[in-house]
């Protein structure tokens, strides 16, 4: 006997799960002569020679830009939202306190300020 698929018998097609994983990188420190401190300002780059250790300074998430001993037993939260760039969840934040005026306080005009400065003639 066969039965027929209908939606709640078949299976939902699986999304593929999202890797959410840290793409970790480390911040070194590699003591250089005069000589290659030059070549390498000139070139922006630096070959290291082949067996010499370099002293990590950091290692930390490229996405997240977070320290290894904070998060590595946590999801990456640069490839979940981005709400660790805004101080985290927003809904749970304090509000920003606004403060109180001293009493007989009055506002009082401040000079117009040019922020694009065009409009100013030019100087040397
Ligand atoms: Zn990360």
């Amino acid at each position: 006997m066969t039965q027929a698929l209908t939606e709640e018998t078949a299976t939902p097609a699986k999304e593929p799960k999202q890797d959410l994983s840290h793409d970790w990188i480390v911040a070194a420190e590699i003591h250089i002569d005069p000589r290659t401190a030059k070549r390498a300002f000139l070139r922006h780059s630096y070959i290291i020679p082949k067996g010499k250790r370099i002293h990590a300074l950091e290692v930390y998430c490229k996405n997240c830009r977070r320290p290894y001993d904070d998060v590595a037993d946590k999801v990456c939260s640069a490839k979940v939202n981005n709400e660790h760039l805004i101080g985290g969840d927003q809904s749970v934040r304090a509000k920003r306190k606004i403060p109180t005026p001293p009493p007989g306080a009055r506002p009082a005009a401040a000079p117009a300020i040019d922020r694009r400065g065009s409009d100013r003639p030019y100087r040397l």
